[in-house]
């Protein structure tokens, strides 16, 4: 069943049109591949589902979520573009994960720390975040690697660190993009299967953006952007 769902998304930057009427909707532990041409309106797209970028036009809708009147919407779905900045990044924290191309660990803060970050932003206490965070080293490969500072981890171990600290709050939606843009094949291969393995187990929903075929392979569905509009779907049955 449908937990994010965009319509008719339009974004404009001047005369540049970089979304002209986009509809999207992922499911609960689905995984999305956004795939085009560099420039098609990929990221713009994955930005404004993930209340990141305001869209000119259309709407996005996640269930769960009270409309800003605090009256339960109809069946339990609730747009989340039109919400005051203070709703939207209170709700990002605590039902979005974000795992980016690379760089966005705390480099002076252990692992573990890292992971543990979201849950402490959110109000868990340190020690508590802290053992609720260690829990995902398992899961993604990582034993051992707890008191490793980012510096100290291979680009892959970084990004499965990455993917831990996104997975952390126990989010309804983990949005990537380029997750695997600074990594070699094979380790890129290993991420990607992780990250959409451990989101289905955890029945988060997945969106990606990315370039790489083999990388988008890995996700339920394909979502083909070029110019700013679907281009094509492709549907994999995922083993
Ligand atoms: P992709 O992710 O597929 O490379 P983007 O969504 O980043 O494409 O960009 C789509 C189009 O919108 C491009 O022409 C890009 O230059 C333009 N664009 C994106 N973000 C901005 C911005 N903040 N200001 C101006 N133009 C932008
Ligand atoms: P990507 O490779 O993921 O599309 P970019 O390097 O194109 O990322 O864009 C990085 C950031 O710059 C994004 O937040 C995007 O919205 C913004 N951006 C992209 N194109 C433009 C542009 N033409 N003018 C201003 N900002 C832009």
């Amino acid at each position: 069943s449908t937990v994010l769902a965009g319509y008719g998304l339009v974004k404009k930057y001047g005369s540049t049109t970089a979304l002209a009427g986009v509809d999207v909707e992922v499911g609960e532990g689905d995984s999305l591949a956004i795939m085009g041409p560099s420039g098609s309106g990929k990221s713009t797209l994955l930005h404004i589902v993930a209340g990141i970028v305001r869209p000119d036009g259309g709407q996005v809708l996640l269930r769960g979520e009270r409309s800003e009147m605090g009256v339960p919407p109809a069946e339990g779905w609730g747009r989340i573009d039109n919400l005051g900045e203070n709703r939207l990044s209170a709700l990002r924290r605590k039902r979005f994960g974000f795992v980016f191309q690379s760089g966005q660990l705390l480099p002076e803060l252990p692992a573990e720390e890292n992971v543990a970050l979201p849950l402490m932003l959110e109000g868990v206490p340190r020690g508590r975040a802290v053992s609720r965070a260690r829990r995902w080293f398992a899961p993604l490969g990582l034993d051992g690697l707890e008191q490793r500072r980012p510096g100290q981890l291979s680009g892959g171990q970084a990004q499965r660190v990455a993917i831990a600290r996104a997975l952390a709050v126990e989010p309804d939606v983990v949005f990537a993009d380029e997750p695997t843009g600074a990594l070699d094949q094979r380790t890129s291969d290993e991420v990607v299967r992780l990250l959409t393995s451990v989101t289905r187990d955890q029945g988060a929903a997945l969106v990606m953006v990315t370039h790489d075929a083999d990388v988008a392979a890995h996700c339920g569905r394909i979502l083909h952007v070029r110019d700013g509009l679907i281009s094509g779907h492709s549907q994999y049955t995922v083993a």
